[in-house]
């Protein structure tokens, strides 16, 4: 093969993406295999907080569909920017009720709907009566600690019903992150029974989104159906903004 000497152009910013990205399809297919699933019934999320749009474009030309962002302000910004690739954005960060209806002009999933508050913002106002359907999960608090985001595990079902009572928000299911300080396939044995119970309320929401770099392959042997894959894939993330 001939040497390639050109400089790196605005569409692979780092060389070691492409290879990061396959190691990660790879460790998903793998674990799916053990599973006994079919890696298809998974979507990968590639988590690129903090980085910047042109790390998201490299991705696009890589195959990468859907992208998980969780901070707002810079959510939107990469998503305007890169309004010419159709991708899907989920919003994975702590959501105030405030800002929720700016993130469904671009998101197209939110996975952090965690309160009575946040769910109810989704709902139809007297300015905008017939607001944009987002595809919703439920973000359950596995760690028994509130700071950390996620309802508690026994406050899952009333806030389901808000949920589907909202009518402005498709709940596809649960979305979680394994504590620290835990084996993390107990904890997502843990999400995968909460999420048994919210099917019974609400029979279509069957995903589950958990998993992250370092237990993708815990998420999976738990019946994960979306992975938030952040480090793994871009390496180390820039400090925050
Ligand atoms: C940052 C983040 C991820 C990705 O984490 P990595 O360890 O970098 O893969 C996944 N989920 C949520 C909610 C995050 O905030």
């Amino acid at each position: 093969m001939v040497a390639d000497t050109r400089r790196p152009s605005a569409s692979s910013p780092d060389d070691g993406l492409e290879a990061r990205l396959a190691s990660v399809r790879e460790r998903i297919a793998d674990a799916a295999r053990l599973a006994d699933r079919p890696v298809d019934s998974m979507t990968l999320i590639a988590v690129t907080k903090y980085h910047p749009a042109s790390l998201v474009r490299a991705l696009a030309a890589l195959g990468v569909t859907d992208v998980g962002e969780n901070r707002h302000q810079e959510a939107q910004a990469k998503a305007a920017e890169l309004a010419d690739l159709s991708l899907t954005w989920h919003f994975i960060g702590q959501l105030q009720s405030k800002k929720a209806r700016q993130v469904r002009r671009y998101a197209d999933v939110v996975q952090s709907l965690d309160r009575a508050s946040v769910v109810d913002a989704f709902a139809p106002t007297e300015t905008e009566p017939d607001p944009r359907v987002v595809d919703g999960f439920v973000q359950v608090d596995l760690s028994g600690d509130p700071g950390r985001g996620g309802v508690p595990v026994d406050d899952v079902e009333a806030l389901v019903d808000r949920v589907l009572a909202a009518g402005t928000i498709r709940l596809r299911g649960v979305m979680a992150v394994a504590p620290l300080g835990e084996e993390p396939r107990r904890a997502f044995a843990r999400l995968r029974e909460v999420s048994e119970r919210v099917q019974r309320a609400a029979p279509a929401a069957t995903d589950i989104s958990a998993g992250m770099s370092g237990d993708l392959a815990e998420a999976i042997a738990e019946g994960a159906t979306h992975l938030r894959i952040g480090t793994a894939i871009t390496g180390n993330r820039p400090a925050a903004p």
